[in-house]
């Protein structure tokens, strides 16, 4: 079974990228640092489809696979590190705005001497590569990579529409976001008709919050702040230390503060233990936080971004709180009055 999937990029680029994949034969496929269910998902596909063509790839991700992705098939090949006598001939950067989100297993004297491959969705995607398969419109890597992997005239097997499915799931948040279009669903239909467990995916990695997640989110809900239509919480290092919270854990702040009703901008602030602050940012439809995280040297979508910032704190917050009234300040009279945001702000000003 193939997909139809059509995307916005020209198909001269969905060519030159078939190309690259069926001239090379040892990619190095890279997922981003605290990874998530696309970035993993979309390589672990990738692998399968590359493996059924001949090729020999090789996962890389600085960081440990999540629990709720590390049942998908191929999630133990992945290492961690990847010494520079290591034998490839291609590097494929999966789900990832710039070179710094290879963290770092991107080494420019080694890696540079190869073709680089960009499978991406990102509005702030820079076109680091050789070739850049990149749709910004797109909800997931997943749908620019279904597209490669028809052109590659791949058929799709049950465990590559499941690592698929893994991916725009998570993306959209279980086809929550604005950006679940049609073809979106359609998408689905055809990754469950090909065989994906799409039962499984949500109960395994949609659905499944390990016990210290959970106490992370009591940690954050607890430190919730709301005022007028902007919502935030920190996590200080000190209560990540006392749950056993490693820097790489993502504890899906950033989705879990989307939800607070009264709020257009949400940002999460996590102490981390080299004197940064890993900050996240969510927005409600026609709100954008992309441009914010792309100040700080970060980036991601309009309505889910990230970055990492210097300092304590107190001075993150006071780095990224004003641009987040900036943002919210090009909307003025949308949403709450100004007496019931006040009111809000009253109650839930704890901290
Ligand atoms: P999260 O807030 O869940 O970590 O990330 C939200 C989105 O922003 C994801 O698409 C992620 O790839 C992107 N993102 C998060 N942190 C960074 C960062 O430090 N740099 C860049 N370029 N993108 C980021
Ligand atoms: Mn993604």
């Amino acid at each position: 079974m193939t997909t139809t999937m059509t995307s916005s990029f020209p198909a001269e680029i969905l060519h030159r990228a078939a190309a690259l994949l069926e001239q090379r034969r040892r990619p190095l496929l890279i997922s981003h640092p605290r990874p998530d269910g696309d970035t993993i998902g979309c390589a672990l596909a990738l692998r399968l489809a590359l493996l059924q063509i001949g090729s020999q790839p090789l996962l890389a991700c600085v960081h440990p696979i999540p629990e709720n992705v590390a049942y998908l098939p191929g999630a133990e090949t992945y290492v961690s590190d990847v010494p520079e006598d290591v034998d490839i001939d291609l590097v494929i950067a999966v789900d990832m705005s710039d070179l710094s989100r290879t963290g770092g297993i991107y080494k420019d004297a080694w890696c540079g001497k190869f073709p680089l491959l960009v499978i991406d969705h990102h509005a702030t995607n820079d076109a680091f590569g050789d070739v850049n398969l990149v749709d910004p419109d797109a909800a997931a890597t997943a749908l620019p990579l279904a597209a490669l992997i028809d052109a590659l005239g791949i058929p799709l097997t049950g465990d590559m529409a499941t690592c698929l499915l893994a991916a725009v799931l998570t993306d959209t948040r279980g086809l929550r976001t604005s950006n679940t279009s049609p073809e979106v669903l359609r998408f689905v239909g055809q990754l469950i008709e090909a065989g994906g467990d799409y039962a499984g995916v949500m109960e395994k990695t949609l659905d499944s919050i390990p016990y210290r997640q959970m106490r992370g989110w009591a940690v954050a809900l607890d430190r919730l702040q709301l005022d007028g239509q902007l919502a935030w919480a920190t996590f200080p290092l000190a209560e990540k230390i006392a749950l056993g919270i490693e820097d790489h854990d993502d504890l899906d702040l950033g989705n879990l503060l989307s939800r607070v009703a009264e709020a257009k901008v949400m940002v999460t602030f996590l102490e981390m233990r080299d004197g940064t602050v890993k900050v996240s940012l969510r927005s409600r439809p026609g709100y954008n936080v992309a441009w914010i995280a792309k100040v700080l040297e970060g980036g991601g979508h309009h309505q889910a971004a990230g970055c990492s910032v210097t300092g304590d704190l107190d001075a993150a917050q006071a780095r990224v709180l004003p641009l987040a009234r900036q943002e919210l300040a090009q909307h003025p009279g949308e949403g709450l009055g100004a007496a019931d945001s006040a009111t809000f702000a009253r109650v839930s000003a704890r901290r």
